[in-house]
């Protein structure tokens, strides 16, 4: 293999798969997408096609390797994907036995009601680190084998896993593995210790056996198939999406914080090899594990980040498009008294508060929709607050925050944040951290770095930073009024 190999990143993601060709520097040479169609067959379900899911994987992963000029340009294979989503297939062919229930489905909502109404959240969250939500795969493997009987009829053929899971038994022809960080976030297994945890399997009536070996996210995961890319290529990196989104900023020592500001927003820190217990409902998950020794972090996810601007624009018609908040927030001097709690599907950590509904107040005759928008892009900055004063409860406080996501490129709401926060905050200018991330576990996998600070330190590219900048006055003066408006929404 040649010093200019390439690494083969697949990301699986929500919407679209797509496959993107690295350099062991980190930079990129290529991407080739495919959207995934969603269904919703009932009000609040969501499935996906699994046998899209691969028929789309494994076009792009080609697209790329031809790319690439064959498969003895390709070092490794690493692999990230959507989390908590669930495959059902069979273990002999490979082919899907049902839908794949998406992460955003909340088909078990009563069930986990019934559970936390039968006092059994404490210790969930003692094993797993979760709190009892439909979000998690625990509860829609145990809906499945109950509702669907083709299921049950497969016996011993059934094989149940994430989206990652399901790929390698496809890219391998057999294997049937989970990394560490996704398995971290099905709530069956015990991230303390490195397995399934029998209690859990029975209190959501998932047998074991059906479920993939937990493996090391980087390392000598498996090799695909010949007859995939015309010859094999090493697996050597996986990870959930978003802790490969904080790998791929950088974030792997204890106190590195990321936030990705997409549709909503998730902010994770590494707490290095502590396992944190979080005493304000934030959620501790695997970042990645290797070599016997798991490294962990602590998770907030707020609902509402860039849908706010999507709706303020397409149901208010406030905007034509995204990139014009920046320029309306900059033409006035302030939010006028304008405040936006944007709960318009309840409130995420740390409140937890589905029934929660947004607010906007403080509006006069004065007010103009610049001031909306402004304060629209506010309530990023304390969403943000919020959950860094959870984190710091929690023992995990900031230095700094690294951003990424699509509502990031906004210059304004980035130096709001690192206003309100009085901290830097770092942009990269390859915003595409998520696929860099598991370019990092699949080099160091492949042994082109020693371990994985190796590889961050070697593969991160330039960023910008924003340094606060507000009298604390004014920073007072904001906090306070987010906060009186917070005790509305929240009373
Ligand atoms: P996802 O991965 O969740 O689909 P993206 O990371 O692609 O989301 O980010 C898209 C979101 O970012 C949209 O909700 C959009 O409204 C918002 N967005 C994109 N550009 C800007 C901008 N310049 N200012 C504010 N919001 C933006």
């Amino acid at each position: 293999m040649g010093k200019d190999a390439k690494l083969l990143v697949i990301d699986a993601g929500t919407t679209s798969t797509r496959a993107m060709l690295f350099d062991a520097q980190g930079h990129c040479h290529g991407a080739h997408q495919r959207a995934i169609r969603q269904s919703y067959p009932a009000d609040g379900w969501v499935e996906q096609d699994a046998a899209e899911i691969w028929a789309s994987t494994l076009a792009c992963a080609q697209a790329m390797v031809a790319q690439a000029g064959g498969a003895a340009h390709i070092c490794a294979i690493g692999i990230t994907n959507q989390r908590e989503t669930v495959i059902f297939w069979d273990r002999n062919s490979g082919e899907p036995l049902a839908p794949a229930i998406v992460w955003q489905d909340r088909r078990t909502a009563d069930a986990c009601n019934a559970l936390r109404d039968a006092g059994q959240e404490a210790a969930v969250q003692a094993k797993t680190g979760l709190l009892l939500d439909p979000y998690f795969s625990a509860s829609k493997i145990g809906w499945a084998l109950q509702n669907w009987p083709q299921l049950r009829a497969a016996g011993d053929r059934l094989a149940v896993g994430t989206v990652e899971s399901f790929l390698l038994h496809r890219l391998t022809g057999g294997a049937h593995l989970s990394d560490a960080s996704n398995a971290s976030r099905t709530m069956l297994m015990d991230i303390y210790n490195m397995g399934w945890d029998a209690g859990l399997c029975a209190l959501f009536d998932v047998p074991t056996s059906i479920l993939p070996q937990i493996v090391d996210c980087h390392g000598p995961i498996g090799r695909s198939l010949p007859a995939w890319f015309g010859a094999p290529i090493a697996i050597c990196g996986a990870a959930g999406d978003q802790q490969s989104a904080t790998i791929g900023q950088g974030c792997i020592h204890p106190g590195d914080t990321k936030a990705t500001y997409g549709t909503g927003a998730f902010i994770l820190t590494s707490t290095g090899q502590a396992a944190p217990r979080s005493q304000h409902r934030l959620l501790t998950t695997i970042l990645y594990a290797a070599g016997g020794q798991r490294h962990y972090a602590l998770e907030g996810s707020v609902f509402v980040a860039g849908a706010l601007i999507q709706w303020l624009r397409d149901s208010l018609h406030l905007l034509g498009n995204a990139a014009e908040s920046e320029g309306l927030a900059r033409s006035v001097a302030d939010n006028g008294g304008v405040v936006c709690i944007p709960a318009l599907s309840g409130l995420g950590a740390p409140h937890w508060r589905s029934d929660a509904r947004a607010m906007l107040s403080g509006m006069s005759f004065a007010t103009g929709r610049a001031h909306i928008i402004r304060a629209g892009l506010e309530a990023m900055a304390h969403q943000t607050q919020d959950l860094a004063a959870a984190f710091a409860g929690d023992g995990a406080p900031w230095q700094r925050l690294q951003i990424d996501g699509g509502m990031s490129a906004n210059d304004w709401m980035a130096q709001d944040l690192a206003d309100i926060l009085a901290l830097p905050v770092e942009r990269p200018d390859f915003v595409e951290t998520t696929a860099l991330g598991a370019a990092m576990l699949a080099a160091t996998g492949a042994g082109l770095y020693p371990d994985l600070p190796s590889a961050t330190a070697a593969m991160q590219g330039e960023r910008r930073r924003f340094v606060a900048q507000m009298d604390d006055a004014t920073r007072t003066r904001r906090i306070d009024q987010w906060q009186r408006a917070m005790t509305r929404v929240l009373g």
